[in-house]
């Protein structure tokens, strides 16, 4: 096979104090690379500024102008979150063309050394290479429990993803074009290309801690993206209801009929003032939250059928 050309792809979001740095020892390692004859001297870079209002762009159009082979970008016209940046440079590798691609966050806390192994793994015949993380001692106790969460009840309800896979991972372009094969809008990636089928492999990268700027999610977001993931991914919870329903159905009855049989054989009806209120609180309680898992679905259903594109493109430089 010939060396593979490789693409690399970074969401920005407000990342002017990150983007430089980490573009240079991006090229660095790409360089390092093809040095290596691992992949070709042609591998490039590819932005997405995912509608940042600093000087993120700025500085980007500089890089390009600095190395215009090398970095390439698109800008959207305004946030659209770090899935669909993720997607957006997915689409736009393939339009520009490359034998692979890996995603990598603006901040490197994914150790970028790993890119080797994410090759190696390529050109042994994986189309899927899903980095995952050693593990997450520099995380807070609050991002390390709700991770840990996430993934269990993800898991749970039925959107398999391996655990403390992020969005680092190298994918073929078989796999870019298996995926332009998939027309859903709301694509949750992490689950999306472990489930797909296709060869996969899975490689152990270090965590670093973030070198430059915050975090640019927070926990509505956080929640937004785990909702999302689980209603684009699985009916697994509207199953869950519906055998709720029936186990309550037969509950029901014989709460019935334990309440004729007290009528009719005791007369002491007035008892159970408690249990009727238990009962009703509660089953209000899970019937609203039945139903809002329901709107979850409808909602996912609403996006959908609306059909409006991902994103809409401000700028590219190609
Ligand atoms: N990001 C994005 N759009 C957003 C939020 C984040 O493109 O709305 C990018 C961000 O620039 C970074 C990556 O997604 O490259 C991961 O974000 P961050 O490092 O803030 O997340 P964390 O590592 O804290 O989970
Ligand atoms: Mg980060």
């Amino acid at each position: 096979m010939q060396t593979p050309k490789l693409a690399v792809t970074i969401p920005c979001f407000n990342e002017e104090l990150c983007i430089e740095s980490t573009c240079k020892r991006l090229l660095e390692v790409l360089n390092l690379l093809a040095a290596k004859g691992k992949i070709s001297r042609d591998s490039y870079l590819y932005l997405v500024d995912d509608g940042s209002s600093d000087n993120t762009w700025k500085i980007i159009e500089q890089l390009h102008n600095s190395y215009p082979e090398r970095i390439k970008a698109l800008k959207f016209i305004r946030n659209y979150g770090n899935q669909k940046a993720l997607v957006a440079g997915l689409e736009g590798v393939r339009e520009l063309g490359c034998d692979c691609i890996v995603s990598i966050d603006a901040d490197l806390q994914q150790d970028e050394n790993s890119i080797e192994d994410f090759v190696d793994a390529f050109t042994e015949g994986n189309d899927v290479v899903l980095g995952v993380r050693n593990d997450r001692k520099d995380d807070s106790f609050f991002k390390k429990s709700t991770a840990v969460l996430f993934y269990k009840l993800m898991n749970l309800l039925g959107a398999k993803i391996p655990v403390n896979h992020s969005d680092y991972r190298l994918v073929s372009k078989r796999a870019l074009d298996v995926m332009a094969l998939y027309p859903e809008k709301a694509l949750f990636l992490r689950g999306f290309f472990h489930e797909v089928g296709l060869k996969t492999k899975i490689v152990k990268f270090n965590v670093k801690p973030r070198f430059a700027g915050e975090s640019k999610f927070n926990f509505m977001s956080l929640m937004a993206l785990a909702l999302n993931g689980i209603t684009s991914f699985s009916v697994v919870p509207l199953r869950i209801i519906a055998v709720l329903g029936i186990i309550m159905f037969f509950g029901s009855i014989l709460v019935g009929l334990e309440t004729i049989f007290e009528k009719v054989f005791f007369n002491d009806s007035p008892n159970g003032y408690a249990t009727a209120i238990i009962m009703l609180s509660f089953f209000g309680g899970l019937q609203l939250f039945c139903l809002g898992v329901i709107g979850e679905y409808v909602g996912q259903v609403y996006r959908e059928v609306k059909a409006r594109p991902r994103y809409v493109k401000e700028k590219e430089l190609k």
